[in-house]
């Protein structure tokens, strides 16, 4: 269907499956004004490349239509026969036919004489003669079309498959998991049939929180997750985003996404969500978390039984029991404290690094190489011992993953 979009005194044409589609582009370019254009729309597509012919591209629908049979004999069938058959485009002033093709779309339209497509309106094949003959002079404008659809935007920068279709769990909308969906958005996440994004965190935005978190003043102490979902929408209005505002309860259902990211940060809480993963364990699961005061960042995939699951990042029961395995730090990050509560310091980069960690190890699982698991990217003056990045075996006597 053809719909025109008024955006601040410019006017766009829109092509979309429905009006509802067409709102919610509309909604996208932050305007109610969608109508129906006047205009019927065909839309075609030809595998052959179009070229330009010597004498200039087509002003009439007679130079239209020679051109497209010089250029796809089918498609030029094609055209002819829905002209000749379809009496729609009759009711309507004008016609915009359109195409996709290897080298972009593109298109022409053009008015219909008022005397004409009225008086034929129930022979549409005298109309398409007339097109041919006392009509052939009718000029036609050519119409640059762009390419809006979620499949072009989320795919034309990858050499893998997006995320699109893929249901995916992000636990955490706090700096980390803030920049994290706006990636995971950009790749596809919610986009195509049963795609979905679930969004979950209970905290709101706090001014503390502002100076390193993805979202400014308009989500100030609203729902980090739902002021992420608002977020998301203003930017690609037709991604499927869900939100839970409260603690989930860590069941099947929680896991079952193809891929469940626990962007927290929080040991405590990620030490709870691996339990309960290794319990149900019907997918992936990927933890990124910022370490320190953010001398790096790590993330750990955590997808089967031959590797370590993030329990095993710590010692297991026994000698040591709790201890990194492998540390990094010679000393507990420094704190600030404000009114009755603590934090750990960091810049803005830093969330910014893990997301960054996180989106490159999602991107490696759609390209079907996860490995290596366990990830950490430093900061390059960090004073921090290097560790290197390994799949991990699991640990001895790991409560998680080796007591089930
Ligand atoms: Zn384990």
């Amino acid at each position: 269907m053809y719909f025109l979009v008024k955006q601040e005194g410019q006017r766009k044409a829109l092509i979309a499956r429905d009006a509802s589609a067409a709102r919610r582009v509309g909604k996208g370019f932050e305007t109610d004004d969608v109508v129906k254009g006047v205009f019927t729309c065909f839309v075609f597509e030809s595998a052959n490349a179009p070229g330009v012919p010597e004498e200039g591209l087509p002003t009439t629908i007679k130079e239209f239509f020679a051109w497209v049979r010089a250029w796809d004999a089918d498609l030029s069938t094609q055209i002819q026969h829905r002209l000749g058959a379809d009496r729609s485009y009759l009711e309507r002033e004008g016609c915009v036919i359109a195409f996709n093709t290897p080298i972009g779309r593109f298109g022409v339209m053009f008015w219909l004489d008022t005397k004409h497509r009225l008086g034929f309106r129930l022979a549409p094949k005298r109309f398409r003669n007339y097109l041919h003959n006392a009509g052939a002079g009718t000029n036609v404008v050519r119409l640059r079309l762009d390419d809006i659809s979620p499949a072009y935007i989320h795919s034309r920068n990858l050499e893998y498959p997006s995320l699109t279709g893929k249901g995916l769990t992000l636990i955490g909308c706090g700096a980390i998991g803030g920049y994290l969906a706006q990636a995971l958005v950009r790749l596809g996440a919610g986009t195509g049939k049963n795609g979905v994004l679930r969004l979950i965190d209970f905290g709101r935005l706090e001014p503390d929180n502002l100076g390193r978190h993805a979202l400014g003043f308009p989500a100030l102490h609203q729902n980090k997750a739902e002021a992420l979902k608002d977020d998301l929408l203003r930017q690609f209005p037709y991604v499927n985003v869900e939100v839970e505002t409260t603690s989930p309860r860590l069941n099947d259902a929680f896991f079952s996404t193809d891929l469940v990211i626990d962007a927290t940060g929080e040991e405590a809480l990620s030490t709870l969500v691996n339990a309960a993963h290794m319990k149900h364990r019907l997918g992936p699961m990927l933890y990124v978390w910022v370490k320190g005061n953010g001398e790096c960042v790590q993330g750990l995939w955590s997808d089967s039984d031959k590797y370590g699951c993030f329990q095993c990042l710590r010692h297991g029961i026994g000698p040591n029991y709790r201890q990194e395995r492998f540390q990094i730090l010679d000393s507990p990050p420094r704190k600030q404290f404000r009114g009755c509560s603590s934090y750990t310091p960091y810049a803005v980069s830093a969330p910014m690094s893990a997301a960054a960690l996180a989106a490159d190890m999602v991107s490696d699982w759609l390209k079907h190489e996860v490995s290596p698991r366990f990830r950490t990217r430093y900061l390059e003056t960090a004073d921090a011992k290097r560790i290197r990045n390994q799949d991990i075996a699991p640990t001895t006597n790991c409560p998680a993953c080796q007591h089930r």
